[in-house]
């Protein structure tokens, strides 16, 4: 014979209160650290340095910029640095007038993929293009590195400021 349960302990949910038990604010004071690689590791400490490193691949002959260890076309590891110049072409551009954070600018930015000089045709990465007028962008523009002074450098992509038309 089974005893009907008249009394639940416990706080009855609403669905007013539903948002206040699957949800809660919470300040995480999370303290972690990534691990760039072998390769982003070099690459990081050499623009500290106010230089540009690839990897050479042996056998396809490409130089890789960004440096990776691994060459994804010839599925073998890469076989030594090679220095590129801070110098390289407009592959590819955009003007922003949206900012990292999403907020609107007065004043675009202009965001290219560089070609560096020295390295494989394609080769590059994207960075901001400074000292030139939306009227004077084009691709295959030739730019250099304006690099930040040295103290200020951290080992980072933005060590250099911009690229500038040369
Ligand atoms: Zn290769």
């Amino acid at each position: 014979m089974s005893e009907r349960v008249k009394f639940f302990p416990g706080r009855e949910i609403r669905s007013r209160s539903i948002d206040e038990v699957l949800a809660s604010e919470y300040a995480a004071d999370l303290k972690y650290s990534w691990a760039s690689g072998a390769a982003m590791s070099r690459f990081l400490i050499e623009l500290k340095n106010g230089r540009i490193i690839a990897r050479k691949c042996n056998k396809c002959k490409r130089i890789l910029l960004p440096p990776r260890i691994f060459c994804e076309d010839c599925f073998r590891e890469t076989d030594g640095w090679f220095y590129v110049k801070d110098t390289g072409t407009v592959n590819t551009y955009s003007i922003s007038y949206v900012a990292a954070d999403a907020s609107r600018l007065k004043e675009p930015l202009f965001v290219a993929v560089i070609n560096i000089e020295g390295a494989t045709e394609g080769m590059g990465f994207l960075h901001l293009l400074g000292e030139v007028s939306e009227k004077e962008l084009k691709v295959g523009m030739r730019v250099g590195a304006v690099w930040k002074p040295e103290a200020e450098r951290i080992g980072s992509i933005l060590d250099i400021r911009y690229f500038k038309p040369i």
